[in-house]
């Protein structure tokens, strides 16, 4: 099942074209895309009943129209060098343990659009973004996936010079500039995945390729995650999960390249789709 928060209501994507959940279910879902995680699994037996073609209407393919998935989750979770190469272009070591850190939630945005560039070097980060379907709390790693609602695409942009400027990093402020947490622009749910855990995501630069990795590199995969963090957190339905980025970040290239006023920051993940987004040193609000 594909689903989208078109124009902020939440719309069932199918080969017929999209369903407007809220008019389809005759107000049994509300149309809020944030309010149906806590309903999942209701949800989706609702889904799988529905006619494949009622009350559908053309696919929206405008990105503009588009918004994050999961818009106002409680709890963002961001983690550090999960990828060996990109770990090795970092200067660290592989991690015993996931380093974790936030994306506050002003910082999310959809899958289009301007992202006003702070002072600073502003930096990339393809990474698979998990949204979460169940509440979570001591998940054991070989029951993960039963508590994953969905997967989309996301960049966790960073300011460097904040990020590194302090005692110790910064990771969480630096990486949550307004739009810096963009996502979208579905959200896919496992099943549709012939191999959930190898997928490949990549980004570009103007057009030129900067990233490409495979999320079968990830050192602590998709379950691992969730059986690492609800170990010490409870996760809510609707969480979000940054599960970091593989090699190629502007940081760790020779020379370093960071992102410019104009460019154009191209994002994708196989069986998902592509983000589009634009860098303005200002913006109109
Ligand atoms: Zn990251």
């Amino acid at each position: 099942m594909r689903i989208a928060n078109v124009t902020g209501r939440l719309t069932l994507r199918r080969d017929c074209g999209d369903t407007d959940v809220e008019r389809a279910s005759g107000g049994r879902f509300a149309a809020d895309p944030q309010a149906v995680f806590e309903r999942w699994d209701e949800f989706r037996a609702w889904a799988d009943a529905e006619p494949a073609d009622a009350e559908a209407t053309p696919a929206v393919t405008d990105l503009d129209a588009l918004g994050p998935p999961s818009p106002r989750p409680r709890q963002v979770f961001a983690i550090g060098l999960n990828y060996r190469a990109h770990a090795a272009e970092s200067g660290h070591a592989v991690p015993q343990e996931p380093p974790t850190f936030t994306k506050y939630p002003s910082s999310l945005t959809g899958p289009s659009g301007d992202i006003a560039l702070p002072d600073g070097r502003v930096d990339w980060e393809v990474e698979l973004v998990v949204v979460i379907g169940r509440r979570a709390h001591r998940v054991a790693a070989e029951d993960g996936w039963s508590y994953v609602a969905g997967l989309t695409v996301g960049q966790d942009i960073s300011e460097r010079v904040r990020q590194l400027a302090g005692p110790v990093p910064q990771f969480s402020l630096a990486k949550s500039f307004p739009g810096f947490g963009p996502t979208g622009p579905e959200l896919v749910t496992p099943d549709e995945f012939a191999h959930p855990d190898d997928l490949t995501l990549g980004c570009s630069v103007n057009d030129e390729v900067v990233q490409v990795g495979s999320t079968a590199d990830l050192i602590f995969p998709v379950p691992e995650l969730i059986a690492r963090l609800s170990a010490v957190v409870t996760l809510y339905p609707g969480d979000v999960v940054f599960t970091g980025t593989p090699a190629g970040v502007g940081l760790g290239r020779t020379p370093q390249r960071f992102l410019n006023d104009g460019d154009e920051l191209k994002t994708y993940i196989e069986g998902i789709g592509v983000m589009r987004h634009r860098f303005v040193t200002s913006t109109s609000d």
